[in-house]
């Protein structure tokens, strides 16, 4: 088909949302490492597993074989509100940049959460409702998980606690409004109403939290709660397979135009967007069928791919979490408070980090004032009010457009637009009243952070 041809939107049918989720980890010949239980150095067997997650979702996470999962009725129903999403040519993108490449990017921030956490929400609560849980409790950083899982736990009449990091929940009112409205209890991190939010209090008093913090708290309230699991929005191996879905309408939609992309650029905080962004492109790869490039674009100042360590360690501050092995920049790291960009966790998914080590993508790191220059432009010519995370991504993806111009090279590329960022109007405010610095933590501030790496057999201290 010729290449003008191409809409600016390219919708895919009803009928066309995928019915399986695909497994990124039944192609690879190295598979991500187990997670390990902190106190035996062990394998995570499901039955440890059980305690904290839901069955089913045990199942998932310890699957490394299965290529594709059946997507319940259910959940393709609920995918169906607000599913496919779009696969969108930046036309206008590439005018303004003069570039003969040719830019696509899947939007994720058609539903209210705002994100595309909703895909991995309505699954993990659709398996806990299913199990006859009473409810779940997550952290939430920026808030789009938590939103994301109260609509979902709201739709399913399940009840949800949210530790909500508390910078967040001071800077983000509106967000936590939000998550109330869908019936959750929404509490700050560290919190008094916990025994590790105790610890982490008198540790480190004043502190506005991190995700590793919140974690600690959800987990510690699902495992003492009968009738209660905890769920993660991002990291895990079961979030990528829900997250498949963004890659296999990509894919399902270039196919129809005949597209191939040079290019797929994510952001990454946890790895479950990019993860599951590409995950059909990097199947093809890992099969040998096809080559692509593959960048994850993270924050400068929380580089756990371009700065980390691949090593196990804690997914939570208060290290009651399994380890995981995966690229960290230890579970003490807490990012620099000016910092407004989310993607603040200090590890990666175990996937993702394990393809990133054998060589199968790239990652690059970027700093927060030019990903909102990257956001101003992006929104001023596509209408579309990006996410500060989803922005990171678009500065990456403006970056190689620039690459052609100079070189006069038509590559086509593909990014992931996770989500709109409506509720990140004081970073905004910020940037656009020139009060926007960027922070890198430097080698001295890393090493802190690395100190805390838990001691395994194997891994050098
Ligand atoms: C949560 C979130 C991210 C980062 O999480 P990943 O698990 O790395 O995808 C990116 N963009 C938006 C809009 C988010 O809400």
């Amino acid at each position: 088909m010729a290449e003008n041809k191409i809409p600016y939107k390219i919708y895919l049918n009803e009928s066309e949302i995928p019915s399986k989720w695909y497994n990124l980890r039944a192609d690879m010949k190295n598979k991500p490492a187990p997670l390990l239980n902190p106190g035996t150095g062990q394998p995570l067997t499901a039955e440890e597993m059980s305690g904290i997650f839901c069955e089913e979702l045990v199942k998932q996470e310890l699957d490394d074989t299965t290529p594709f999962i059946d997507i319940p009725q259910e959940i393709q129903d609920f995918y169906k509100m607000y599913r496919p999403s779009p696969l969108v040519r930046a036309y206008c993108l590439e005018e303004a940049l003069g570039t003969p490449a040719k830019i696509y990017y899947k939007f994720e921030g058609n539903n209210t959460s705002g994100s595309h956490k909703l895909n991995s929400a309505i699954a993990q609560a659709y398996y806990a409702k299913k199990q006859g849980l009473k409810g779940v409790t997550t952290e939430t950083g920026a808030g789009q998980w938590g939103t994301a899982l109260s609509m979902a736990c709201a739709y399913l009449g399940l009840d949800l606690k949210v530790f909500m990091v508390k910078v967040s929940y001071e800077q983000k009112p509106f967000r936590r409004e939000v998550m109330r409205t869908y019936g959750a209890q929404v509490t700050p991190s560290p919190s008094m109403t916990t025994e590790v939010g105790k610890k982490i209090l008198a540790e480190h008093p004043g502190t506005t939290g991190s995700l590793g913090c919140a974690i600690s708290e959800a987990v510690e309230v699902a495992v003492t709660n009968p009738g209660y699991r905890y769920v993660l929005g991002s990291v895990l191996n079961q979030v990528l397979l829900h997250q498949s879905v963004i890659g296999l309408e990509t894919k399902a939609a270039l196919d129809k135009y005949g597209v191939e992309p040079d290019i797929i650029i994510g952001c990454a905080g946890g790895g479950s967007n990019l993860g599951g962004l590409i995950a059909p492109f990097m199947g093809e790869k890992l099969r040998g069928e096809k080559d692509y490039r593959i960048i994850a674009v993270e924050p400068a100042s929380c580089p756990s791919f371009t700065r980390g360590k691949f090593a196990y360690d804690f997914c939570d501050t208060g290290m009651i979490c399994p380890l995981a092995k995966m690229y960290t920049l230890g579970s003490g790291f807490i990012p620099s408070a000016n910092h407004a960009g989310g993607l603040r966790f200090h590890g990666m998914s175990t996937t993702l980090s394990q393809l990133y080590h054998d060589g199968y993508m790239e990652a690059t790191s970027v700093e927060q004032t030019s990903v909102f220059e990257a956001a101003q432009q992006f929104a001023r010519v596509e209408g579309i009010l990006p996410a500060p995370e989803s922005s990171h991504a678009i500065r990456v993806a403006i970056d190689e457009a620039l690459k052609c111009k100079e070189t006069g090279e038509e590559k086509t590329i593909v990014f992931g637009l996770t989500g709109t960022g409506y509720f990140d109007m004081v970073a905004y405010q910020k940037f656009n009243d020139g009060e926007m610095t960027d922070y890198i933590p430097t080698d001295e501030d890393l090493a802190k952070g690395l100190s805390s790496l838990p001691k395994v057999p194997g891994q050098d201290a």
